[in-house]
């Protein structure tokens, strides 16, 4: 009997806090041409989750530039912010298994006490681990007492870990304001789209043993990842909207998709840069090769 293959499926997901940048634009190339060389569809999930970030009209503009820039996604958008109920299961199916705990520790308590800064930010002491709280508005923290060294594998950075206890600490799921966290939102919606490749900027790298420890506690396969190098502003900052990285000029769409191509390792022919977007894209599907992709910038 012939068993077929999992149909491979990739996914963009921005944050619409402002318009994409060319470090996302970066993001958005090798995500789309990873997939596509390979025959597979192309997902685009609005990462709105952080509702206080979200920025008014930055989804559709973000919608429309892709489009302008020749992109074509499979099937519906997602929106995060109207996954809340799914996360809210999902979250307590982990409390029940007491992977969670409330936390009381406000970000000012936690600012004075000058903690240890783990690469993943400050590591949290787990100071109401073992209070067993109990008011359902307080904060809810990722317990990873026991998760020990997570590691994986990367396509293009290799073995990647980190002792989640000694280096992490316990992180926050859903905040004292309600707000679900980036970690709990993408591992579960990776998950339920059935996404099983993950190529994005490198910023996420680490981040991503956090994630691998809980697709282990809610059993879920593992996907494939290929983080790509970030791309830095002049002073050596990740271009982010916060660095001030311009949006993408919808006229110059074609050279700074053959820009996206050369930061990516990827040649494309002088000729091409005057073409339409999409034929620079499909050229660049056709002749995809990760292993191009610069060691770092
Ligand atoms: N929403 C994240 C961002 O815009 C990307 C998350 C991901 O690709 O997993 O930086």
């Amino acid at each position: 009997m012939q068993h077929k293959l999992p149909q491979i499926t990739g996914r963009f997901a921005p944050t619409p806090s402002g318009p994409l940048h060319f470090g996302s634009l970066v993001s958005a190339v090798a995500s789309y041409c990873h997939v596509r060389s390979n025959g597979g569809q192309w997902l685009l999930r609005i990462e709105d989750v952080d509702t206080p970030r979200v920025v008014k009209g930055a989804s559709e503009h973000i919608l429309h530039t892709l489009q302008a820039f020749g992109f074509e996604w499979d099937g519906p958008v997602i929106y995060q912010s109207r996954r809340f109920p799914l996360y809210e299961e999902i979250l307590q199916h982990l409390i029940s298994q007491k992977y969670l705990y409330r936390c009381s520790c406000s970000r000012k308590q936690l600012n004075k006490q000058n903690l240890e800064l783990g690469p993943l930010g400050r590591i949290y002491p787990g100071s109401c681990r073992n209070l067993n709280l109990r008011n359902p508005t307080l904060s809810l923290r990722l317990n990873v007492e026991s998760a020990g060294t997570v590691d994986f594998i990367d396509a293009h950075y290799g073995n990647v870990e980190l002792n989640l206890p000694d280096q992490v600490g316990d992180v926050v799921l859903k905040r004292v304001d309600g707000v679900y966290a980036y970690h709990l939102a993408v591992v579960i919606d990776d998950h339920e789209q059935r996404v099983n490749q993950i190529v994005r900027g490198s910023d996420l790298l680490k981040v991503s043993t956090l994630h691998h420890y809980l697709y282990r506690l809610l059993a879920y396969p593992v996907p494939e990842y290929l983080h790509i190098p970030v791309v830095n502003s002049a002073s050596g900052e990740k271009l982010s909207k916060q660095t001030g990285a311009k949006g993408l000029v919808i006229d110059k769409a074609s050279i700074q998709l053959a820009d996206a191509a050369h930061y990516l390792g990827q040649e494309i022919p002088r000729q091409l840069t005057s073409a339409r977007p999409y034929e620079i894209l499909q050229y660049m599907i056709q002749h995809w090769n990760p292993l191009k992709i610069p060691a770092a910038n």
